[in-house]
């Protein structure tokens, strides 16, 4: 067991000598081949690129040298992230041999703030699922019952940082991802603003929804990570050109007080203070919520009141419509990103085809598993000539309404909170057999993607059964700063 599950508690030991990356990474590693046979967590170790990052971070403490803000803090990555030497699957057994040539910038970023890269994160394949159940390896267990799911599609990044097999955690986040299974399994999950966080080497599901994002123990810790992965990468040309902040510093903050210009997202220095305002949009508590997870969320707001934030009734008109057009974009972006696929270019090729049409179909239907090769077909039709139009077209009009309905809120409030999912974590197999049933785990979270504005999930409370609830904030388009300080607020109000 690392000496502290926080990144500073971590570093600042490493720092005074009480501890050194190489035990840490050790210990990581010595809890993951003891747990995770039965968590499932790991879909490779990457053993030596750990001992060489932490043999350089223990030379640099040795000698005085100031160490890097994540120095031999013990990271996993889920994996869709591309990791250069290190194999690469995105879950699935078309990428099982794959060994990609370079590394996610994401990952770059971390590992030049110090930070020790312990191994690769189970999902669904490709990231399209909520339970990590589509795994083409193994399914995930909830560290914190398993007889559950950890949620999906990063289950694997939540349930290594619950399970504490790693500090912190990557993971991607294109309808819920990070945040979902971050309240199954109590921790916190931020998914950023689109464009805050650089997606080069992050393999594509659906571009426009794509996001990547940290999870931790700690609303701080998600903070630290978000600093460090944040910002334009020229790799990536719709990565945003806005400055990021000393998110660390934001969160001490109070939330009583808020300088924040409402109908503008800029914050202007000038505006007189008044209380932090707590959106709360009726939409995100209708049927289908389950009456622990509402009373635990409305504990929560009651908590944020306490705490001295105005709660103020918000409306997002649109909300019911996001499943479907979510559906839709997700499917038709997916078609196109996974058309790469074709037993060419990377990983799996069936053997023995006579023609190239036929090693092609050969290879994507030996490689793709059911739930993959559903949303390209969906995705196909939705993109067809004569089906555009009824389906795109109107699920990109819809994303527009959804993105208005924001913008309109945000003129009032600075933050909207919600649960972060309708029910707490599932038993395995329980949605298997209806993807409608499961494509409704996402009915909060998949509207942020849309909109592209920022969401984090933070425990909030736990069911009768122990199992854990989670709180989700939405703010302003490249307002993390915002979202994380009312967060850390709910969290230390709660310890
Ligand atoms: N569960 C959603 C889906 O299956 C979201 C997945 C994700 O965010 N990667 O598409």
């Amino acid at each position: 067991m690392p000496t502290d599950l926080t990144i500073q508690a971590t570093r600042n030991a490493i720092a005074e000598g009480r501890t050194t990356a190489a035990a840490q990474a050790e210990q990581c590693f010595a809890r993951i081949k003891k747990e995770d046979a039965e968590i499932g967590a790991f879909l490779t170790l990457s053993e030596e690129r750990a001992r060489a990052q932490a043999e350089r971070i223990d030379k640099m403490a040795a000698s005085g040298e100031p160490l890097p803000p994540l120095a031999g803090v013990p990271i996993a990555i889920k994996d869709v992230m591309v990791t250069r030497g290190l194999r690469t699957t995105a879950g699935s057994k078309i990428l099982e041999n794959f060994v990609p040539p370079y590394d996610c910038t994401a990952v770059a970023r971390l590992e030049a703030a110090g930070a020790v890269v312990l191994g690769k994160l189970n999902c669904d394949e490709f990231a399209m699922g909520s339970s990590t159940e589509n795994s083409a390896y193994h399914p995930v267990r909830n560290p914190r019952d398993k007889t559950r799911v950890p949620g999906g599609s990063s289950g694997g990044s939540a349930a290594a940082v619950a399970a504490g097999m790693a500090i912190a955690t990557l993971g991607s986040d294109t309808g819920g991802s990070i945040r979902q299974p971050a309240s199954f399994c109590g921790v916190v999950g931020l998914k950023p603003t689109y464009g805050r966080v650089s997606r080069f080497g992050l393999i594509a599901f659906a571009s426009s929804l794509d996001h990547i994002g940290p999870f931790a123990n700690t609303v701080k810790d998600a903070a630290l990570v978000l600093r460090e992965i944040a910002g334009r990468d020229p790799m990536d040309s719709t990565s945003a050109e806005v400055p990021v902040p000393d998110y660390v510093a934001e969160l001490e903050k109070p939330v009583d007080e808020h300088s924040g210009q409402l109908s503008a997202g800029v914050p202007a220095r000038e505006a007189p203070a008044r209380r932090m305002r707590v959106g709360v949009a009726k939409e995100y508590f209708g049927s289908g919520l389950d009456p622990e997870v509402r009373a635990a969320v409305e504990t929560a707001i009651q908590k944020l009141a306490e705490l001295g934030c105005e709660i103020v009734p918000v409306s997002l008109p649109h909300t019911e419509y996001a499943i479907p057009a979510y559906y839709i974009v997700a499917t038709a972006e997916a078609s196109a990103n996974l058309a790469r696929y074709d037993g060419v270019r990377y990983g799996l090729r069936a053997r023995g085809a006579r023609t190239l049409a036929e090693m092609y179909r050969e290879t994507r239907d030996a490689g793709f598993g059911m739930e993959v090769k559903r949303r390209i077909m969906l995705g196909t039709y939705a993109l067809s000539a004569g089906y555009y139009d009824a389906y795109y077209l109107k699920a990109q009009k819809v994303r527009t309404l959804l993105t208005r309905d924001f913008d309109d809120a945000f003129k009032t409030v600075d933050v909207i909170a919600t649960p972060t999912a309708p029910t707490a974590a599932f038993k395995l197999g329980e949605k298997l057999d209806d993807p409608l049933a499961m494509y409704l785990a996402d009915i909060y979270t998949v509207t942020a993607n849309l909109a592209g504005i920022p969401g984090i999930s933070v425990p909030c409370g736990e069911t009768r059964e122990g199992l854990p609830i989670g709180l989700q904030f939405l703010g302003r388009h490249f307002d993390e700063a915002t979202l994380l300080r009312v967060a850390h607020a709910f969290e230390q109000a709660r310890n």
